[in-house]
């Protein structure tokens, strides 16, 4: 399946206004990566980007606080029959998250560099739990258009040490969806 229960103009439309998101956390020098909630209705419950220099907290991926905004909206940590849109392929700490709010579906855009994370097997166990419908490569090119923007700005910033660049890299490479 190439597109959610909301159809595939849909798909794009909610997969830009999670790129909306991912180029505010560029403006805060994160890395972009935007995520919004959605739900059966096809409303938008919450939207939210990358804050995890901002809030100090490696926990602070865009799917996490968008999820920690739509359970305090609903006041209901459980989000059964709702979409989550990530512009990028989320990190096993999201991906562990999104199966336990009990998502009924995940689009993403660009995939994580590694390719594995939703590949593994760890995961399998979660999935008999939640089977959640995954879609991938929504807006792609945008995304890691902005992604790989993020970097080279980054590389051309001649203060960094290359140690530096290379640990953020390295640390994004290992999933800071
Ligand atoms: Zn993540």
């Amino acid at each position: 399946m190439n597109e959610s229960i909301f159809g595939i103009k849909k798909d794009q439309y909610f997969m830009n206004i999670a790129l909306e998101q991912a180029r505010i956390a560029l403006k805060f020098k994160e890395v972009p990566v935007g995520a919004i909630v959605v739900n059966q209705n096809g409303d938008i419950v919450s939207q939210a980007h990358n804050r995890v220099e901002q809030n100090y907290s490696q926990a602070a991926h865009a799917e996490i606080e968008a999820i920690r905004y739509a359970t305090r909206e609903l006041k209901n940590w459980r989000l059964d029959w709702h979409w989550i849109y990530v512009t990028l392929e989320p990190c096993p700490m999201c991906m562990g998250c999104i199966q336990l709010s009990r998502f009924a579906g995940l689009v993403y855009a660009a995939s994580s560099y590694e390719k594995t994370v939703l590949d593994r097997d760890c995961f399998s166990w979660l999935y008999n739990k939640n089977k959640i419908v995954i879609i991938s490569g929504i807006q792609q090119i945008d995304s890691s258009e902005l992604l790989q923007s993020f970097f080279q700005q980054k590389r051309t910033i001649k203060e960094r040490s290359s140690e530096e660049y290379k640990r953020d890299k390295d640390a994004f490479d290992k999933g800071s969806g």
